[in-house]
């Protein structure tokens, strides 16, 4: 889950991390008057769910009223990233030094929590991380002891000379992991961090993610989700029992259990297609479930073609495809279907699909290359 910038710095502001002064605004109406509480200089910020917003325009500074009301006028309602701009920050402009990347993120490798500081900050990290990946400093936290004093202080000598933001540095970097565990995030960033006219460090800009599967602990988190159109599918079809992720291609998937769902999108990847999404219905052959996912995968206007693989284990092939067949006797499906059973009572399974217009084969291969075919023929 994301949620925007000026909700980030609010629990930035609660961990005591000094971020501007700034309003939430709505309207031009919103921004004049921001301003006027705030004085000018201000920045207005675009908020949506997308980064590089600077780049795309969505970040200008404001010195006088006429350069306010454009600036606000531009921005609100702009596409950045196929999201238009309904909100914007209105943010007492900070006179910088210097500007820092640090963020705090998990590791697959190490399968810990890293935190990374850079000095190449204001811009985009991935940027950074693909030109010049020396410029990014990683320190490992030990998820058992949690980052140490010591190494907050590590972190900020790579960044500071000063030993007066050395200090403040790794106070911030403490904060930054605490509220970092205690939200259960996925991602913590800063970029900038700046130095300050004043020579202190401010958090300029903020970005956060959150893990899905711990929002049920984190009730003042979730309070903050605003999903996207993807993601109000992905929780609807989360209450109807089916895990699903909605991806790019044209291949719909429907599939028991997640390895194989997994090993379903690698192998139409491999046969050179694209699947349009990830999908585990269960291990269940309930009709009603196979209706909800193939609802969920006819919604996509991308989807061409549906691939039904289903490994029988416990779940019965036949009774998989009774399933199947008293689902699709219920809605009007346009597009082509290939199902591959295998596993327990499979050839009952195919036996009772030939009786309609389903492709059928057993093994994984066929059904993606086929899949692949018929998606290439559906317009
Ligand atoms: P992003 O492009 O989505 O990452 O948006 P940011 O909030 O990081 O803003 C982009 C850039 O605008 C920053 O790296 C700064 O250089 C600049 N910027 C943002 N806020 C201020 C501000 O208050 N004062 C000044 N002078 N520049 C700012
Ligand atoms: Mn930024």
């Amino acid at each position: 889950m994301k949620i925007h910038e000026y909700q980030a710095k609010q629990i930035f502001a609660d961990y005591e991390i000094p971020v501007s002064d700034e309003i939430l605004c709505h309207s031009v109406k919103d921004v004049e008057k921001a301003a006027e509480k705030l004085g000018l200089p201000v920045v207005v910020k675009a908020q949506v769910l997308a980064g590089g917003r600077g780049k795309a325009g969505g970040v200008k500074l404001a010195k006088t009223k006429e350069e306010l009301v454009n600036a606000a006028n531009q921005i609100l309602g702009m596409d950045i990233k196929g999201y238009t701009v309904e909100k914007v920050l209105t943010a007492k402009a900070i006179s910088f030094t210097d500007e820092f990347y640090v963020g705090l993120t998990i590791d697959r490798n190490t399968k810990s929590v890293v935190f990374m500081a850079s000095s190449e900050g204001g811009v985009e990290i991935e940027e950074v991380a693909k030109d010049n990946p020396d410029a990014i400093h990683k320190f490992v936290i030990d998820a058992e002891i949690g980052l140490m004093p010591f190494q907050a202080r590590q972190i900020a000598f790579k960044l500071f000379d000063d030993i007066k933001l050395v200090r403040q540095g790794a106070d911030l970097f403490e904060k930054l992991y605490r509220l970092f565990i205690d939200t259960d995030a996925s991602l913590a960033e800063i970029n900038p961090l700046v130095i300050t006219a004043e020579g202190n460090l401010m958090a300029l800009d903020g970005k956060m993610n959150f893990d899905d599967n711990a929002l049920f602990r984190q009730p003042e988190v979730l309070e903050m989700r605003e999903p996207t159109e993807d993601e109000k599918t992905e929780i609807e079809a989360k209450e109807k029992g089916l895990s699903f992720i909605k991806l790019d291609g044209n291949i719909g998937c429907m599939v028991n259990g997640a390895g194989l769902a997994m090993a379903t999108m690698d192998i139409i990847k491999i046969y050179g297609g694209e699947p349009a999404n990830f999908l585990d219905i269960g291990g269940s052959s309930n009709p009603q479930k196979v209706i909800d996912a193939m609802n969920l995968l006819l919604a996509d206007k991308n989807v061409k073609a549906v691939m039904i693989n289903i490994f029988g284990g416990i779940t019965r092939c036949d009774d998989v495809a009774k399933g199947i067949i008293s689902a699709l006797e219920q809605m009007d499906v346009k597009i082509p279907i290939v199902v591959r059973l295998s596993g327990t009572n499979a050839a009952e399974g195919l036996e009772i699909l030939k009786k309609t217009n389903l492709v059928t084969v057993a093994s994984m291969g066929e059904a993606a290359e086929k899949a692949i075919e018929m998606a290439g023929q559906t317009v």
